[in-house]
Parts: C-alpha cells; structure tokens; sequence
C-alpha cells in the first residue's frame, strides 16, 4: 500500500506536498519522497522514515517550483530500502519524469525480464520501475501518447503521479482497484490517494479521477483522456473496510458511512447478548459505534492504544510486529471487570493480534469476550497492492469460524456476511475487487507469485504463534 499525492500551479507546492503526504502517512511507513518542479528542473528527496522525520523546512525549501508529487511507501513488491522509495526519477526523451506509484502490477516480473533480456538496466527491484523503462522506449509522439502506449503494457492495480519540469499527470488503471481523487484549491489541482490529504490544505474535492482516466494537468488546465479500458470494475472493498481513514471519501463515497453500516448490520447478523461493546482500536472503531447503536448496547473505549506506536501489521519485519501487539493496547480493568464485551474489529488475518487481545480482555476481568468482525472471513491474499500474508498464513484459508474461536480463545465468533459487506459499501458486487473474500480474482496473473521462500518463512511464524 501507498499514499500519493500532487499538486500543480501552487506557488508552495512543496508545502502543500508535505501537509498531504503527512495527512496520508497511514498508507505507507517505510519510506517517503517527494519531487517538485519549477518549469525548467525537476528536483527529488526521498529517504526512509516518516514524513515528518525526512522532511525539515530546510528540505522543503530547496524543493523549489509550482508543481509537486509525493509518496508515502509500504511493499507490496521490492524490497524495503531506499533505493525503492519514491519518486523514481529518469531522465529520457520526454524529460526528467518523476514517478509515484500505488498500487502492485501483476505482469512487472515478466515485463522486466524481457526489458533486462533488451539491456536495460534497473536500479531497484520495484515493480514500478518497470512503468519508466516502458516509457523511455515508446515511441509515441507526446509523454501522454507514450503513457498510453506504456499503460497498454502493464498490468494489475495502479493509481500514478508522473511529474515533468511543468505538468502533473495522474492516472488510474482501468478495473480503478486503488483510489485516486481529484480536488481543487487556490484555482489550483490536487491529486490523491484520499480526501484526508485535501482536508489538510483546505482543498476542495472535485471527483475521483476514473478507471483508465488519464489526467494531464499544466498550469490551470486539465485535459482528460480515457485511455484505458477493461472488462470489469474492481474498486478494492478492502480501502473500506480497513485501509483509507474514516474521514475521506474514497470511490465517491464517505468511508465513515461504509464502516458505520459494517456495523450495523453486522449487529443484525450476528447480535450477542452483551454489557458493552469495546472497538479494537482503531481499526474497529467507526464499525463498533455502528454495532452498538444497532444493538442497544453500550459502547465504551475499553482498550487505550498507544499512538506513538505503529499499526502492528504496517511494519514488515515480524519481529517487530510482535512486539508491536504487546506495546500498542492496554485495557481498561474498570470498565471490563465483569462485564459480557463484544469486541469489533475490522478483519482477522492470521488470528494471532485477535488471541493476544481477547486474553488480555480477559485477564482484565471480563466475564465473557465475544469477537464480531465487520468483514467476511479473508481467504485468500491481495495481489493488488494491499500487503497481505501468504495464503497458507491466512487462518481462516484452513479453519472453519469455529475453528478460529478456539483459536483466538473467544466465547463467540461472528463475520459480516460479504452481500451484508457489499451493501454497507453502497455498491454492486460486480464493481468491488474481493478476491481477499471470494478467492476469485479479477485479473489473471501473469508472473508466478506468491515466491516460495516467504511461504515457508510464514508458515513456521504462524507454526509458532500456534504453540504460544
Ligand atoms: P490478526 O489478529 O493477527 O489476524 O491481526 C488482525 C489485525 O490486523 C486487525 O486489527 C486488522 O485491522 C489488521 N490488519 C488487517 N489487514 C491488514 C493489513 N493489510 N495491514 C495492516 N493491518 C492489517
């Protein structure tokens, strides 16, 4: 996963650039980067970190120029080290072009394969180089007529910024898996991943930019081409449930809304008999309210997440995401001594954060400790750029719900039913990506995937979170 932004004709482009990415910090926590443009130049800093560590006002202001893009990383494919933080620059015969990239292109191992068999040279193990080597060797007359001859290439999930020394184009693959939205501020536009980052700078939202959509924004202007198309929709249904914050709009809809009725109906579904309703924080919040206003039962903080911690699963080293569980959660013993708790949460992945929390609860004194998840059972991985575990990782791939109880050491256990998800999502089964769900996938795939040594590695953490 990845948050990206731009901003073009904004005489602080560079600042606003900042505030947006800092506004989307929670898509991406490896690495950040950020090019800016001044009409004549394109200039580039990128490291890893947060924003607010890589960026000093020292650094921002020698981002010079009106347009700017930026990028808040986590691997979904590559490595995790600077030489894969974003912006990747390239200088070829359209210019100096930045890239940003979210999303995770299916077809990138063969693509660079036949590039390398040519001789091109790549100098990081991202997938989204291989969008710049594609680009270099067009032939097209213009950059936009190069991008489509490129993005004709590639395939999977993609939502881009490429920034030239005096444009900023944004585009969206065509099944529009990942967001990508389009706001307005001082006569100016702004591109991103979600609204949150509009909110910050006082920006305005316009629409998203749509699937296969090809934005072309120089000074005040903005020229739109549909260049791309495909068979299906494939909006991932995962950005509502977990992934996008409460507070934007992502496919054109309030996220809030969506994991408010996750909640609700997910009260009607599976209802409890219960003293309080506790969110595991903060991925279970918006969908706990929900619950508990369905249900009549009260709701109450009776977690307390340390926020100068981590998400647990956002770091990819799996050492530190034990560790991070442990640090991240204290429960509230006032408020739980006794008490039937109906915990809410977004979504089980291994089932191993879920067993620690409910015997924390428990150790808090709770009487009895009901899980309720507000998405259905995840099956199968995302190839699409969300990062998830390897399949055999993935608890509820090999155990039935009642399985999982036992697991998780939970009273009871109840998922949201996916048509009780697609209606809290507002939309039609046939315009959301839930392969994580279903196992069917929308696009094929085209390079072997998921490689065989991080299966083994999971397989015997998983092995050992199991003996625990
Ligand atoms: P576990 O109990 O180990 O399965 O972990 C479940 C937790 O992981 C839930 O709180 C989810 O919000 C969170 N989670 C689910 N998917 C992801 C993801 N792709 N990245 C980060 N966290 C996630």
């Amino acid at each position: 996963m990845c948050g990206i932004f731009g901003i073009a004709n904004q005489s602080d482009a560079s600042q606003m650039t900042y505030l947006g990415l800092y506004a989307l910090q929670h898509r991406g926590q490896e690495s950040t980067g950020m090019s800016s443009s001044d009409g004549d130049q394109v200039y580039t800093h990128k490291s890893m970190g947060y924003v607010a560590d890589v960026f000093s006002e020292d650094v921002i202001a020698k981002l010079k120029g009106i347009n700017a893009i930026g990028h808040t990383r986590y691997s979904t494919a590559g490595d995790s080290n600077e030489g894969n933080a974003q912006p990747i620059v390239v200088k070829c015969t359209y210019g100096t072009v930045a890239l940003v990239h979210n999303g995770n292109l299916i077809n990138a191992v063969s693509l660079r394969e036949g590039l390398e068999q040519q001789g091109a040279i790549f100098q990081s193990t991202s997938d989204s180089e291989v969008i710049l080597h594609l680009l270099a060797r067009s032939e097209g007359d213009s950059l936009l007529d190069a991008l489509g001859e490129t993005l004709a290439q590639v395939q999977g999930a993609f939502s881009l910024l490429l920034l030239t020394a005096d444009s900023l184009i944004g585009v969206r693959d065509p099944n529009g898996f990942r967001p990508l939205n389009l706001g307005t501020v001082n006569g100016s536009y702004v591109l991103a991943s979600e609204t949150c980052a509009f909110d910050l700078i006082g920006a305005t939202y316009l629409r998203e930019v749509e699937p296969g959509e090809i934005v072309l924004i120089r000074g005040s202007e903005l020229k739109s081409v549909k260049a791309l198309m495909a068979p299906r929709l494939s909006k991932c249904i995962f950005e509502h449930v977990y992934f996008s914050r409460p507070d934007s709009i992502v496919f054109g809809r309030p996220v809030q809304t969506s994991r408010d009725l996750m909640g609700r109906i997910l009260a009607q579904e599976s209802p409890v008999d219960a003293d309080l309703v506790v969110p595991i924080p903060d991925s279970g919040v918006s969908a706990a309210i929900g619950y508990s206003q369905q249900s009549g039962i009260p709701f109450a903080f009776g977690l307390i997440r340390n926020h100068y911690v981590g998400r647990t699963f956002i770091e990819p080293k799996i050492k530190i995401r034990h560790f991070g569980v442990k640090v991240k959660l204290n429960p509230v013993k006032d408020l739980l001594a006794g008490k039937r708790v109906v915990l809410i949460d977004d979504s089980i992945v291994r089932g191993t954060t879920s067993r620690k929390i409910v015997k924390m609860v428990r150790a808090a004194g709770a009487a009895e400790v009901h899980m309720r998840i507000s998405c259905p059972p995840t099956l199968s991985p995302c190839f699409y750029g969300i990062d998830t575990p390897t399949k055999k990782e993935l608890i509820a791939s090999s155990h039935t719900v009642e399985e999982i109880c036992k697991y998780v050491e939970a009273d009871s256990l109840g998922y949201l039913s996916l048509p009780g998800l697609i209606r809290a999502v507002g939309g039609k089964s046939s315009e959301f990506c839930t392969a994580c769900y279903t196992g069917q996938y929308p696009i094929d795939f085209v390079d072997a995937m998921p490689d065989a040594k991080a299966e083994d590695r999971q397989l015997d953490l998983w092995e050992a979170s199991l003996k625990e």
